[in-house]
């Protein structure tokens, strides 16, 4: 296949497009490098059939010849980025879904939106499954991801419905491997960073609230499976292994070998209380499930930031 990818050069977008690669697809990769990195792409950047281009996904996007499938991974996707580029967040979301769509139909391609957990806000139901409408405060610091994101799902089913496009909704829960910024400022990375240097590892809050992390390799492939499925719904994608972020702290703290204190700074506002995906549907749909736990996935991603500490 020939598949753009949108946001290729950042965490995720770049994972993906290895994986791709590998399968043997063409892969057109696009990012504007506000959140992303030449750096996680520069191994792809000597393939043949990674095809890169520097360009912001809100403008009209033209692409010569076939796509089989347009992949829409741009945006901003830590809350401190939300809070830096909180109008490139809405745009990218809303008009470069719009625009990605648009390139999609013309091309008769499928369209995957990377949607998130955060449709769900600050949930009060857990685990939360596909059929949850949310709790989502559209005015609030992490508004303008989670409506953006709520946004391009309406506008994907949208497309879908009037278009009769094939359309692939894609809920990612919280995600973490190698690759990720050292100044990102979520919570793994931020955890890693702090014990490799000997910092305090800063714990938001009492550390009660929890969230279920996935390794990237999984959410590559269920992402893949996804791709390659015909399921025009939302599927949730990440661990059911939920814990806190006290207890993420400590396991942290542990794999790095750090003597680093662990200290409680205040909670940013509208930080989700729990937060842990149904997979039940991926189970059914994808026969997918994740495979690399906690411990084996923090123990690789340390590994990784040990080389660039
Ligand atoms: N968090 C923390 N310390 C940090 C960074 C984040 O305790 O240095 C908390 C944050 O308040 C949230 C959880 O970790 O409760 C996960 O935050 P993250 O930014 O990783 O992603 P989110 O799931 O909130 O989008």
């Amino acid at each position: 296949m020939r598949i753009l990818v949108t946001g290729a050069a950042g965490f995720l977008g770049s994972h993906l497009s290895r994986y791709l690669l590998k399968q043997g697809h063409s892969v057109i990769g696009i990012d504007n490098f506000i959140t992303g990195s030449v750096t996680n792409i520069e191994d792809l950047l000597k393939n043949p059939k990674f095809d890169f281009t520097k360009y912001d996904v809100t403008n009209y996007l033209h692409v010569p010849g076939k796509l089989d499938a347009v992949l829409h991974f741009a945006s901003p996707a830590s809350p401190i980025d939300y809070l830096k580029f909180p109008i490139p967040t809405l745009k990218v979301g809303a008009l470069g879904t719009h625009k990605a769509l648009g390139l999609a139909k013309e091309k008769k391609a499928t369209f995957m939106i990377a949607s998130t957990s955060e449709v769900y806000g600050d949930p009060l139901i857990n685990p939360q499954h596909e059929a949850y409408w949310g709790n989502v405060n559209p005015i609030g610091p992490r508004g303008v991801y989670d409506e953006a994101k709520r946004y391009a799902e309406a506008m994907t089913m949208a497309y879908h419905r009037y278009h009769k496009m094939q359309v692939r909704m894609l809920r990612i829960f919280n995600t973490y491997g190698p690759n990720m910024r050292l100044k990102d400022g979520r919570a793994v990375p931020n955890f890693i960073a702090q014990a490799l240097k000997g910092r305090p590892i800063t714990v938001y809050g009492d550390g009660s609230q929890t969230r279920s992390l996935c390794y990237v390799s999984d959410l590559v492939d269920g992402i893949y499976r996804l791709l390659m499925s015909k399921e025009n719904n939302p599927v949730n994608i990440g661990n059911p292994h939920e814990i806190s972020l006290l207890e993420l702290a400590k396991a942290v703290k542990r794999l790095s070998g750090s003597r680093s204190k662990i200290v409680f700074r205040p909670l940013p506002e509208d930080d989700p209380k729990v937060r842990r995906p149904d997979i039940t549907r991926a189970g059914k749909i994808l026969k997918w499930q994740p495979r690399i736990g906690l411990e084996e996935g923090l123990k690789r991603t340390i590994a990784h930031f040990k080389t660039r500490v």
